[in-house]
């Protein structure tokens, strides 16, 4: 399903523009516009979902996807073997600002841990 004013559901469906790394036929990953490390890209199923939780019927397939195009592109940016880390950041206490579920993969540089 496409929801109307999601900015994640017109970048699934291409109708506006964003620098796309990678897709699968039930996710999509493309570079974060507001970037927080050198490698910073994000990956999202092309249905609407909100959170992790809401995936439904066809969730193990997403999840699939989701993983096999992070441990690629991991590889194709050359972080696999320095580390990088994925994110979800769900809900208002966590910083989600897009209501349509996103993994960040992050990497190009040391971070610290926890997280503020
Ligand atoms: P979150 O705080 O986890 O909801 O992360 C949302 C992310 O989406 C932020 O890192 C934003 O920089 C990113 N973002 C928002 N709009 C766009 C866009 N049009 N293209 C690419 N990334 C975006
Ligand atoms: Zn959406």
């Amino acid at each position: 399903m496409r929801l109307e004013n999601c900015i994640f559901c017109k970048i699934a469906n291409k109708e506006i523009g964003s620098e796309i790394v990678d897709e699968r036929p039930t996710a999509i990953a493309f570079k974060d516009i507001n970037p927080k490390a050198p490698v910073h890209i994000l990956i999202i199923p092309k249905e609407h979902v909100v959170s992790l939780d809401e995936l439904g019927k066809n969730g193990c397939d997403v999840l699939r996807d989701v993983f096999s195009l992070i441990s690629d592109i991991a590889v194709s940016e050359g972080v696999a073997q320095s580390g990088y880390r994925v994110v979800v950041n769900i809900g208002e206490e966590a910083g989600q600002e897009v209501d349509h579920l996103h993994f960040h993969l992050l990497g190009g540089r040391f971070m610290a841990w926890p997280p503020s």
